[in-house]
């Protein structure tokens, strides 16, 4: 079963991870953590040019692709041999980011960032999706109080630019009801691993 994590900024993806991982492997399920974009050596090396402060000039279509790259690469060399296996494959983002980010936030348009995606997956698709929503206000709060976070070239988007990710990440979940369920990330997060388990727990059975 391949599941994905989506969120935006300090949603709390990582930490919903750990607890999910760690309950699968008490249910005696074999599960593999990875994230995007990253994952992988080649997919990370795309990363840190994503993320590098230092590359102000990136345009959003190149930045749409690099993501789609990352991902292609990381799909084929780790995921879906993890999948054949019949592991659990636990992502932190896939392609709804980019529908959220680039297709929505940046403008792009979510139907030609999906058409890009649609040529780097090649019909693979989560079979559940938990989008964390929440509040960006509040995740950009929660991620200030961690001083852990590595700093990115996002640091420099404004909160409107958090908030059409979330309207975006909202249209893109209202689009597939049946694969991509809504958490409310304000709950504390014990409550939002609860929630997040039951609904993994229904579709492993
Ligand atoms: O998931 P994580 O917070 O590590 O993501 C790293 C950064 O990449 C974040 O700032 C996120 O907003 C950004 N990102 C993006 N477009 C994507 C995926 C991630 O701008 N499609
Ligand atoms: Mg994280």
């Amino acid at each position: 079963m391949f599941i994905t994590i989506e969120g935006g900024e300090g949603s709390g993806k990582t930490t919903l991870i750990a607890s999910l991982t760690e309950k699968l492997k008490q249910a005696g399920r074999e599960a593999m953590i990875t994230r995007e974009p990253g994952g992988i050596p080649i997919a990370e090396a795309i990363r840190s040019v994503l993320l590098s402060r230092e590359n102000t000039a990136m345009d959003a279509r190149t930045e749409a692709l690099l993501y789609a790259a990352a991902r292609r690469q990381h799909l084929a060399e780790k995921v879906i041999p993890a999948l054949e296996r019949g592991t659990t494959v636990i992502c932190d983002r896939f392609v709804d980011s980019s529908l959220a980010y680039q297709g929505y936030a940046r403008g792009l348009g979510i139907e030609e960032v999906a058409e890009i995606n649609r040529f780097a997956t090649d019909g693979w698709e989560p079979d559940l999706t938990l989008y964390l929503d929440m509040d960006p206000e509040a995740g950009l709060a929660r991620i200030s109080a961690n001083g852990s976070r590595e700093v990115n070239r996002l640091d420099v988007e404004s909160l409107a630019f958090h908030r059409r990710v979330r309207e975006g990440y909202q249209l893109v979940a209202a689009r597939s009801p049946e694969r991509i369920v809504t958490i409310d990330a304000m709950h504390p997060a014990d409550a939002v691993a609860k929630e997040a388990w039951e609904i993994v727990a229904a579709k492993l059975s």
